[in-house]
């Protein structure tokens, strides 16, 4: 701005001495002084002429300065107004100077302004991939099933998944950034974080097995406790991570006892036959008959460890989806019926009645034949095993139209089940104690049973019992239409 207060200031000085001369020449005694004649006036004249042209003068400068200044002010409040840069417009060489100055200013600041406008677009994006990577890592550990805890070097949760909250039973949307002893009741959880934070070891692991006490009951996990550090390796806090492997112990148990029971029940026929081998081996079957009861028991034992084998075999092949089954139509009431003419025989050795009712063979629904004979056959001949000399077998059929199932049940007035078994007769090697006298067996046809009909033909199983009065077994499976 100091070039135009230059501009003003020769102005005004110009301006003055043409005032002062203008002046001077109108003086009544000027003339004299200049020693001029008094009728020489004509320099009066040229005194007024002189006035008026610097008045002129000044005016115009003052205008042209005050132009020029008002367009330099709006230039800079649009400039501050809009925040954008544009190049001023140069005047007078002074004005030109001043905004080639200025100018110059604006492009260094116009440059700047650009250059961090950039270096603000590429933080922008550098913002959106940090943040486009942290939701796609929380997105992982959220789907994840397994439970999973992260907390930062002063004990707090800083992130944690879905299944962590049902496990712990705490609220999720509470649990961010609050200590570790707020959100989780397990003692021995905190515990196993804060001494994981504690011994620092970077990239460390540490592996255990936690039982937690669940909504859904105690279950129990194996814990992974990791310990994470940040950029600049220091420690950011613990990860723990928990993989519910309550099924898994479940299974190893059951294999356990399936082991055990298998190796038990197949010990027992086969100490039977050793001993009856043996008994005859030492001549101690004194005459010929005797010598044939111990021949029938050795087949009776032998015949009870081929089926118990082929039950196991039949069973677990079924559990792990190895069989090969080979469903088609099939006339159930065939099926049935071929069963009861191979019972037959054993139920009139007990003077056992038996009846049948069953619907017409055009009824047919998607089986394996061989399994469901298998399935009928066993119950059937549980039947005969349960039930008392002279008593009734019946075997029925029933459709259900409306539901397009086909039902089979097979009533006996045998002994019955206690109501504290049946929920278990269907279970592995589960024998009703208070029958174990009536016959012998292994505890696995009713388990076979049910895999035929609920896992293989996807059919439903029943039992209705009394004890002393009889039983119900039976079986619905879809109709072909
Ligand atoms: P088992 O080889 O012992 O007969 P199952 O699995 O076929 O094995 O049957 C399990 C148990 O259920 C049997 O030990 C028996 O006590 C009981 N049970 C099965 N069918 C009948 C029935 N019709 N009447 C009474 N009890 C039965």
């Amino acid at each position: 701005m100091e070039c135009s207060v230059r501009h003003a200031r020769n102005a005004y000085i110009i301006m003055l001495v043409l005032v002062v001369v203008g002046a001077f020449s109108f003086l009544p005694g000027a003339n004299e002084m200049l020693g001029r004649s008094a009728a020489s006036h004509a320099g009066s004249w040229m005194g007024a002429i002189l006035l008026l042209l610097s008045t002129i003068a000044g005016l115009m400068t003052i205008l042209w300065l005050r132009r020029d200044a008002r367009r330099m002010t709006t230039e800079i409040n649009e400039i501050i107004r809009t925040g954008k840069f544009a190049p001023l417009r140069a005047g007078t060489s002074d004005w030109a100077r001043l905004c080639g100055a200025l100018n110059g200013m604006i492009e260094t600041a116009d440059q700047r302004v650009a250059d961090a406008g950039l270096g603000a677009k590429s933080l922008e994006i550098e913002l959106k991939v940090a943040n486009a990577e942290r939701q796609h890592a929380e997105a992982i550990i959220y789907s994840i099933s397994d439970a999973v805890l992260v907390t930062d070097p002063f004990d707090e949760v800083v992130l944690a998944n879905e299944s962590a909250a049902r496990t712990f039973s705490f609220d999720l949307a509470k649990a961010s950034r609050s200590p570790i002893e707020k959100v989780l009741s397990d003692v021995k959880m905190i515990e196993l974080i804060r001494e994981m934070r504690q011994s620092n070891s970077k990239g460390g692991r540490r592996i255990i097995e936690h039982m937690v006490k669940t909504d859904a009951g105690e279950k129990t996990f194996k814990v992974t406790l990791s310990n994470v550090a940040d950029q600049g390796e220091n420690p950011a806090g613990v990860v723990a991570v928990l993989h519910d492997m309550t099924k898994e112990k479940e299974v190893a148990e059951m294999k356990n006892d399936f082991v055990s029971n298998v190796s038990h029940e197949l010990r027992t026929p086969l100490a039977s036959i050793k001993a009856y081998v043996e008994m005859l081996i030492d001549g101690e079957a004194e005459d010929e008959k005797t010598e044939r009861e111990f021949y029938d028991i050795i087949q009776n034992e032998a015949n009870r460890l081929g089926r118990l084998i082929d039950n196991i075999l039949n069973i677990s092949r079924i559990e792990s989806g190895l069989v090969k089954v080979n469903k088609q139509p099939q006339s159930l009431v065939m099926i049935v019926k071929e069963a009861i003419d191979v019972i037959a025989p054993q139920a009139k050795l007990k003077h056992i009645k038996m009846s049948e009712q069953l619907v017409p063979a055009i009824y047919q629904t998607m089986a394996d034949k061989d399994m469901l004979y298998q399935a009928v056959l066993n119950l059937l001949s549980n039947a005969v095993k349960y039930t008392p000399e002279n008593g009734t077998i019946s075997v029925q059929t029933v459709l259900d139209e409306g539901r397009k199932k086909v039902i089979t049940s097979i009533s006996d007035s045998g002994v019955g089940i206690p109501p504290k078994d049946l929920p278990f007769v269907f279970d592995k090697f589960y024998r009703v104690e208070a029958n174990n006298r009536m016959a012998k067996g292994t505890g696995l046809g009713l388990s076979l049973v049910k895999h035929i009909v609920e896992t293989v033909h996807r059919g439903r199983i029943f039992v209705e019992s009394n004890v002393g009065k009889g039983t119900t077994f039976g079986f619905e499976l879809d109709l072909v239409e």
